[in-house]
């Protein structure tokens, strides 16, 4: 995969990805000669509906579920909002719903709306790794829970969740679990029939396709989930969420899910030793780093850390000629609050701001980790010997 050369090093693919041109070309079509409404009845409209069909199959197999278990939609957070408040406005008055203190502002933010709505919710600490127990998530749930959402795998760490061991105990109490898959696509496999989950969410432009393109699964259990669409209109996606669909975006999601799992054996595990390649050679020149995140069962290519005696701020702006990172979450980046997920897992806010957050991916270089080790080398020593704590 080639793309234009840059002269800063893009090292934020959690953040999002380029869209891949095996994804661009396949999409090129529906924009032009292939334009057509894939609601209409005619032949160009066949065509385009043929299309979308195609797409949910390939995403279909690659989750290894039924096509018709699909709900496209705008993005993950779309996706998030449809799940929890789908089922929430679907379901009693105060019904309860649990969440996990990690999770993304798509899934946080409307609990808290739910709970000023009169809902309850309950938020479960995760431990210093940023990991949940499943043990935590029993205790949460109450007579009144309809509802868990716990992500597979957490976008700022790279933390990856028992979901295994958390679905059994929501299926043992009759309750759907939903899931965040956004981080986990195409980093490590999804298999949905084999995992105890009711709902997942997804989003394309993780995964080398285009923005603006999601989705929400709704697995066809022995329990049927009732669900209050969010908008009402003509009727698309099993009436679940109306609004036409836009053709392009949904091929390219499919080609993007369809590389990514072809790839996901290979590429996992260059992404996994381009991260160990950075850790053993920025330990090597500096002192004072604090890992964080778990050192086993983490999503390869993420790589978080915070850094002593040094202001983040300064930090940030010191690097941002030559490298692109995150420092926190980037979906929360115009809020200069410290990450939500680094204070969950007990990090002090001085060493939260001093935190990087890498995402190594498909452009990743050896060549570009060497770079950036070195670029942050030499930016730390920097701020260090000029006193910028
Ligand atoms: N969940 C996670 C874990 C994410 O990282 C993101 C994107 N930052 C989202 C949800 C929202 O996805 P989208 O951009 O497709 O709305």
């Amino acid at each position: 995969m080639t793309f234009p050369p840059s002269a800063v090093i893009y090292l934020d693919h959690h953040s999002t990805t380029p869209v891949d041109p095996r994804v661009l070309e396949a999409m090129w079509p529906y924009f032009g000669s292939e334009f057509a409404n894939a609601s209409s009845q005619h032949q160009p409209g066949r065509t385009a509906w043929a299309a979308v069909e195609q797409a949910r199959e390939e995403l279909a197999r690659c989750w290894q579920i039924s096509p018709r278990e699909i709900v496209f939609t705008s993005g993950a957070t779309e996706a998030n909002n449809l799940a929890i408040k789908g089922i929430l406005q679907a379901s009693p008055e105060g019904s309860h719903l649990v969440v996990t203190a990690a999770e993304h502002s798509s899934v946080l933010d409307v609990a808290l709306r739910m709970r000023r709505r009169g809902y309850r919710v309950t938020i479960v600490p995760v431990d210093k790794v940023g990991r949940v127990s499943p043990e935590a998530i029993a205790q949460a749930i109450t007579d009144a829970t309809v509802l868990v959402s716990v992500m597979l795998a957490n976008n700022e760490v790279g933390t990856i969740n028992d979901l295994a061991a958390i679905g059994e105990i929501c299926r043992d109490e009759g309750i759907p679990l939903h899931t965040d898959a956004v981080a986990a696509f195409g980093r490590i496999p999804i298999d949905l029939s084999k995992m105890p989950v009711t709902l997942a969410s997804f989003s394309a432009h993780k995964i080398y396709g285009p923005k603006g393109m999601g989705a929400l699964v709704l697995r066809k259990g022995e329990t049927r989930i009732r669900l209050e669409p969010q908008l009402d209109g003509g009727g698309q996606e099993h009436r679940l969420r109306s609004g036409t669909l836009p053709v392009p975006l949904i091929v390219g999601f499919g080609v993007a899910g369809k590389l990514v799992t072809q790839e996901l054996p290979t590429e996992s595990q260059r992404l996994e030793e381009l991260s160990h390649r950075f850790q053993s050679e920025i330990s090597q020149r500096l002192t004072g780093l604090r890992w964080n995140g778990p050192t086993e069962n983490r999503l390869p290519g993420n790589v978080n850390f915070s850094v002593e005696d040094v202001d983040g701020s300064a930090l940030f702006t010191a690097l941002e000629a030559d490298l692109a990172v995150s420092s926190g979450a980037a979906c929360s980046s115009s809020n200069p609050e410290p990450s939500h997920v680094l204070r969950a897992m007990g990090v002090p806010d001085l060493l939260c701001r001093a935190s990087l957050r890498l995402g190594f991916g498909r452009t990743t270089t050896i060549a570009d980790v060497s770079r950036a080790v070195e670029v942050m080398t030499s930016a730390v020593n920097r701020l260090r010997s000029l006193g910028h704590q």
